[in-house]
């Protein structure tokens, strides 16, 4: 099938047939990876080289530690306050919808949290613009790409001094980042990066700081300390990320050739939404999502009509967040062209049988 999912979401087909060849045995270990001790040379080796890749693609200065955690995402809405937050000190964030809303909620458990903008009014449909970020803040948040709505930042707002928290679980890997502009950057592996299970988490090293009142596996510093292995961490979910950066090395060389197919794929179904009479996208043109593309009819028994049309023919997870309705196309990294193309036929042969 092909399956449009949000996250877990489809991988490239390789990357599953080599997770697949090496199942039994990783190399001539004797052992899968799922077997085998985290300390081991061979599993140490994995990690380097998952790391060393990471760092190359995304071209991660010297002064940022790569992190492997377990927890999700949502675990992060926890750690990063826990963390960055100073004694009587204030977060702002930039609220864009679900995941800025659990953010926020979670970050007030631990301190002050100041909204800078949002975009409620307008149902989140676009990313609010010209936000001025007071310099007392301890950091700014905000959540890069919103996976259920559909926006995505195309410039980040001036922070001056105040370090930069982004949120970049579903847009990270699909194109160039300038690491150097964030204080930190998290993600959950699940959509872009690999499978369930992992985090990925960078940190500027002067945002480290020891805080041994906190828990010792939500505390960076220690996790840093540790190297991602104060306990045992998601092995297999290490692997598999390093499988997809090998995938975009082979595939790709670059993040700005990827960024150039993952534009590709996605006009063709943006371009077919604006020219449709059937379907539609709320979102603000120039805020518009490269990997989650949200559409609708006007009626949600025609959306269940098509989204039962469109299982029939293989493409499946098309229906939109419960929280918004209609469907919605997750086109992460590991979507192939033919897999739009295909999608796009489908909805076109859709419209065309509404009109008879
Ligand atoms: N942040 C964003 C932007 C997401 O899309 C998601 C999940 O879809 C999350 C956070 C939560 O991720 P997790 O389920 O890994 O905690």
């Amino acid at each position: 099938v092909l399956n449009f999912s949000a996250g877990p979401s489809q991988l490239p087909l390789t990357v599953v047939q080599k997770a697949a060849a090496q199942l039994l045995e990783y190399g001539t270990s004797g052992q899968s990876v799922m077997e085998m001790s985290h300390r081991s040379s061979t599993f140490l080796e994995i990690v380097r080289e998952t790391e060393r890749r990471l760092r190359s693609l995304l071209q991660i200065p010297q002064n940022y530690r790569v992190l492997f955690l377990q927890g999700g995402a949502s675990l992060q809405f926890s750690m990063v306050p826990m963390n960055l937050l100073k004694p009587k000190g204030k977060a702002g964030i930039i609220h864009t919808g679900t995941w800025t809303k659990k953010a926020i909620e979670e970050c007030r458990k631990f301190g002050e949290c100041v909204v800078l903008a949002s975009g409620e009014a307008d149902h989140f449909h676009s990313i609010p613009k010209d936000v001025i970020v007071p310099q007392d803040l301890d950091y700014v948040y905000l959540c890069e790409n919103n996976t259920i709505i559909g926006t995505k930042y195309k410039t980040l707002p001036e922070c001056g001094h105040v370090p930069l928290v982004a949120d970049c679980s579903s847009c990270i890997l699909s194109e160039p980042m300038d690491v150097s502009r964030y204080g930190l950057i998290f993600a959950g592996a699940q959509k872009n990066m690999g499978i369930a299970g992992l985090t990925v988490v960078i940190v500027r090293d002067d945002l480290i700081e020891e805080r041994p009142e906190l828990p010792s596996m939500m505390s960076y510093a220690v996790q840093v300390k540790h190297e991602s292995m104060f306990n045992t961490p998601p092995t297999f979910a290490i692997y598999m990320l390093g499988l997809v950066l090998e995938w975009i090395e082979t595939e790709f060389q670059d993040l700005k050739a990827l960024q150039s197919y993952n534009q590709r794929k996605v006009a063709l179904l943006y371009d077919y939404l604006d020219s449709s009479a059937l379907f539609k996208n709320e979102v603000k043109k120039e805020d518009r999502s490269m990997m989650n593309v949200p559409f609708m009819t006007d009626d949600p028994q025609l959306d269940a009509k098509f989204i039962a049309y469109a299982q029939a023919e293989g493409l499946v997870n098309l229906k939109g967040h419960r929280s918004v309705g209609g469907m919605r196309a997750s086109i992460y990294n590991g979507m192939p062209m033919e897999g739009v193309e295909k999608l796009v036929e489908v909805m076109k042969r859709f419209e065309e049988a509404q009109a008879i």
